[in-house]
């Protein structure tokens, strides 16, 4: 079995150790033998067909120069979302995933519109530690650190990925933290995100083996002992 993975603008956008999902996905297929071909996809390059992308977390100033290059292909996006496409963004990455970022004082950034959402920056910086809690993947906690002054507000039928009991979230006022629509994901939690939420992961390699094969695919279970007593630590911490 094989899956394909387009990581998009990492030059750009990889903050805080963002490739370390990249990492996760491609072990978690390796060690069960699924191949996996990966592209990067930078500044210039053409965006090609994949079964799932990856975006990380960027300052305004790269967010800036990746919005404008994302912006170009926006249809080809959505039609690859229609499709089943799977995007998991990070933060910055996330933010570019809706209509528009408005940072602070700057021309507003368009997005891709694969969620319905849009993000104002705001006045205080959300740093820390988070908790949500989620009915997407068992156990139904996601756990990860957020850095970031965006503010995000989902609508119609997007949906959170989870409601925070620890952290700010999307936005410090909902309690929602992250988002899905169809197969496009988004979410504040950088640290990486998938190796401390690796049941996350699995969830994502599914649906992007679903997309290459038109079925769905049980996968096979690892020896997830470590990355699980690490998950549960992060469970509710706070600092
Ligand atoms: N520049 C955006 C913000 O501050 C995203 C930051 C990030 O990717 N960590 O909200």
């Amino acid at each position: 079995m094989k899956i394909s993975i387009g990581h998009l603008y990492p030059k750009l956008l990889n903050l805080y150790g963002d490739i370390g999902n990249i990492i996760t996905l491609k072990k978690r297929c390796e060690w069960r033998g699924i191949d996996v071909e990966y592209n990067e996809i930078n500044i210039g390059d053409s965006v090609g067909e994949y079964d799932l992308y990856f975006m990380g977390g960027g300052q305004d100033k790269q967010q800036e120069e990746v919005a404008r290059e994302l912006y170009k292909n926006k249809d080809y996006f959505i039609n690859l979302r229609d499709s089943g496409a799977v995007f998991l963004g990070i933060c910055g990455g996330y933010q570019l995933f809706g209509h528009y970022y408005q940072p602070h004082d700057k021309d507003k950034l368009l997005g891709i519109s694969l969620l319905d959402a849009y993000t104002v920056a705001g006045k205080k910086r959300f740093i820390g530690n988070v908790t949500a809690k989620t009915d997407l993947v068992s156990p139904d906690s996601l756990v990860g650190f957020e850095n970031h002054s965006g503010l995000t507000y989902l609508q119609g039928e997007t949906k959170p990925l989870g409601i925070v009991s620890i952290g700010y979230g999307n936005n410090g006022q909902d309690k929602t933290e992250g988002a899905r629509y169809k197969n496009v994901f988004g979410t504040y939690l950088h640290g990486s995100f998938l190796p401390k939420n690796t049941h996350f992961a699995d969830l994502l390699i599914e649906l992007a083996l679903e997309k290459h094969y038109g079925e769905k695919i049980k996968l096979s279970k690892l020896d997830d002992d470590i990355e699980n007593k690490t998950h549960e630590l992060l469970v509710g911490k706070a600092y």
